[in-house]
């Protein structure tokens, strides 16, 4: 299974705000003053205004990632490739 992750890299983040003024449920501010993902998975509206918010954002900080789910229990054979 499949699922898109939010993530705002606190490498590149400066601080601006904007991702919060695009949606404050889905962006905040950290105690430091830098943007945190509220919702890492959002979906309908959320998800266009994390597209929104990528593209205001300056610092290209934040992205919506593909992210494969780990799987809940260990496969039970083995894929052979040929
Ligand atoms: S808009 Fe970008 S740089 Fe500004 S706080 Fe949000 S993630 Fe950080």
């Amino acid at each position: 299974m499949t699922g898109m992750t939010l993530i705002v890299d606190p490498a590149r983040c400066q601080g601006h705000g904007r991702c919060e003024l695009v949606n404050p449920t889905l962006f905040g501010m950290s105690e430091d003053g830098y943007g945190v993902v509220l919702d890492p998975q959002p979906v309908g509206g959320a998800k266009t205004d994390a597209y929104r918010a990528i593209g205001n954002c300056p610092e290209q900080a934040i992205s919506l990632n593909e992210s494969a789910t780990p799987p809940t229990h260990p496969p039970t054979q083995i894929e052979e490739y040929s």
